[in-house]
């Protein structure tokens, strides 16, 4: 069964025995980040793999957010340097 990498820095994982080796579960060698214990190895390495999945999930959703607001923020951040300037006396309020 293929343990996929790590989903926080994307280093080699590997089973490790836990709690003299009535538990298993997937640790990653870089960051030490640790998968769901499991009684069986399949099942641990599947709830490494499934976490390696819903993170992706989240990033594509982070980045979904990210693009739908990018405009939005882009104007606000306008409005804001825009503001300051005025309260800076470097331009003159046209309102
Ligand atoms: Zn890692």
């Amino acid at each position: 069964m293929e343990i996929k990498s790590c989903p926080f820095c994307g280093g080699k994982a590997y089973l490790e025995d836990l709690h003299s080796q009535t538990f298993v579960a997937v640790q990653c060698n870089d960051c030490n980040a640790l998968g769901r214990a499991s009684e069986f190895v399949n099942k641990a390495i599947d709830f490494w793999n499934t976490r390696h999945n819903s993170h992706d999930n989240m990033i594509t959703a982070i980045a979904n957010f990210l693009e739908i607001n990018r405009h939005r923020l882009g104007n606000e951040l306008q409005r804001m340097q825009y503001e300051a300037m005025v309260e800076r006396g470097e331009i003159k309020n046209s309102n």
